[in-house]
């Protein structure tokens, strides 16, 4: 397994892989690499010739207040993990080489981006379209995988790749939990004992809302307001979004019918966790 950080050094790897008529899946990630990380991977191995790995904290999508210091990082356990999958390669470039000094293009947009995380991390998603064509412009894959667990994130590139035409097709990957429901996540680390059991309110809540809607509940706002009255009764949870939207367009939905998604965000003290259930 090689590990690149400068661009150059991908570019001619691929190059030679793909003079050899071998197919590229790629997986982009920031690192601190778990079991739903490693689904993505083995999905990426199963269906490609060769397997490439991105790890960059990406500056641009954290806001000024966001965590970007503090977001865990160990690229040496990454390594074992991804070695263990059948990595063929990791690029882990430094920021200055992703964006070098006057850097100043980004992908931008209209729709999609407004609700859920749009609303409390407005420049969010302008950050992830831009690294991730950015990447794929380094690693030009064949195939790309992405988690369900950020299915907002996951919309977003589906669109950007139909709208901008890119040549790659986009897989989604169920969400990976711990045993007791949590969804898995770098972030987890960041919760201390007493929040970690408070944090399976956010699955808890989300079983509450599904239950409703297999006993034939289609009214979105009641869906919505029995999640939260859920949440509620979890000291440590402040809700920051509760929301039923179309999948594909992420607009509110009055009530529910086709590709549904049902997501939250919940801070657990200072920790700010998502989840989700598409329908
Ligand atoms: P991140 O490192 O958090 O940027 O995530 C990289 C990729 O892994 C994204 O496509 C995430 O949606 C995906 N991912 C993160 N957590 C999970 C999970 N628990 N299950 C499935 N995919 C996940």
């Amino acid at each position: 397994m090689k590990i690149c950080d400068k661009i150059e050094d991908v570019r001619k790897q691929v190059k030679e892989w793909k003079k050899e008529g071998l197919t590229i899946g790629f997986v982009p990630t920031m690192g601190y690499l778990h079991e739903g990380h490693r689904s993505l991977m083995e999905a990426a191995r199963k269906e490609n010739d060769k397997v490439v790995v991105s790890i960059f904290v990406n500056p641009m999508q954290f806001g000024p207040t966001e965590d970007l210091d503090s977001y865990p990082r160990d690229l040496d356990k990454d390594a074992v993990l991804c070695e263990g999958v059948g990595v063929d390669l990791i690029f882990h470039p430094e920021p200055q080489e992703m964006y070098p000094e006057g850097f100043c293009s980004y992908v931008d947009m209209n729709g999609l981006t407004t609700e859920l995380c749009g609303k409390t991390r407005p420049t969010h998603f302008r950050g992830v379209q831009t690294v991730v064509l950015k990447l794929f412009h380094i690693v030009t894959p064949d195939n790309a995988y992405f988690g369900q667990k950020d299915a907002q994130q996951l919309a977003v590139i589906r669109r950007m790749v139909k709208d901008l035409s890119l040549d790659v097709t986009i897989h989604g990957c169920p969400i990976v939990r711990e045993e007791d429901g949590l969804a898995k996540s770098s972030r987890n680390t960041y919760l201390n004992e007493k929040e970690r059991k408070a944090a399976l309110i956010l699955s808890q809540s989300l079983a509450v809302g599904k239950e409703l809607i297999a006993s034939g509940e289609t009214d979105a706002s009641r869906i919505k307001q029995a999640i939260a009255d859920k949440i509620a009764t979890e000291p440590l949870a402040r809700i920051d979004y509760v929301d039923v939207v179309d999948f594909d367009t992420i607009t509110p939905v009055d009530t529910i019918s086709g590709s549904t998604l049902v997501a939250i965000a919940v801070y657990i003290g200072k920790t700010r966790l998502i989840d989700n259930f598409i329908l």
